[in-house]
């Protein structure tokens, strides 16, 4: 299916388009419009078939449809490794690159101290593993109160990694009315039980 026909606002499209792509890939064709829509979602697929557009483009176009109430987070990602939270940083940086949006990209590993600062000049989507995201909500330096979409991206890795308590100490530092987007490459009875008790009537797709 043509990006044309997923009713995405004039400066993402002319974003994909500057980055090469006319046809949006399964899991973006099926995933987009749901989440455009305001829905929950379980999405079913590996890394390589265009997961983290599927939810980069939707997040990018709610947020700036929608002018926040109150300075703050608006989106969170929580994502296993530093590596993809980077590759996540980046696809926010191609997608939203003609809008008015900050993101953020942090993970343990390196000094918190340029983390910190980026904090402290405002972030609408911050990007994150769950043990630095922890450490900085700790210091006072992170608030997600005012989170209105919450993504997991690869969650059944991140479960595997031992993040699980994690995670859930997290989960009760957000909004509980929010859109909660679930991306897992594979969806074993745990995974599905952990969604299911943090989605709202979600719609699922497997690709
Ligand atoms: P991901 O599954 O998000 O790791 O994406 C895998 C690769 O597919 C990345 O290099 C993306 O830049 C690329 N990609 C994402 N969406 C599209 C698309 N609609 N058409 C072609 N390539 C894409």
């Amino acid at each position: 299916m043509n990006f044309t026909d997923l009713n995405i606002i004039p400066p993402i499209m002319k974003a994909v388009t500057q980055a090469g792509y006319t046809k949006a890939t399964e899991i973006q064709y099926q995933t987009i419009p749901h989440i455009l829509n305001g829905n929950d979602v379980i999405g079913c697929a590996q890394t390589g078939t265009g997961k983290t557009a599927s939810f980069a483009i939707p997040v990018l176009q709610l947020l700036d449809k929608n002018p926040a109430e109150k300075k703050g987070i608006r989106t969170l990602i929580l994502t296993p490794t530093r590596e993809l939270a980077i590759q996540i940083s980046e696809n926010f940086k191609t997608y939203g690159t003609f809008l008015n949006l900050k993101h953020l990209a942090i993970f343990g590993g390196v000094p918190q101290g340029k983390q910190i600062a980026a904090l402290d000049r405002g972030v609408d989507i911050l990007i994150a593993t769950p043990g630095r995201l922890l450490d900085l909500i700790g210091q006072g330096c992170i608030k997600l109160s005012q989170i209105e979409i919450l993504v997991l991206d690869e969650a059944d890795r991140m479960l595997d990694m031992g993040f699980v308590n994690d995670v859930k100490k997290i989960l009760t530092k957000v909004p509980a009315k929010r859109q909660t987007l679930f991306f897992s490459a594979t969806m074993p009875q745990e995974i599905r039980k952990f969604a299911q008790s943090i989605l709202n009537n979600p719609k699922e797709i497997n690709v």
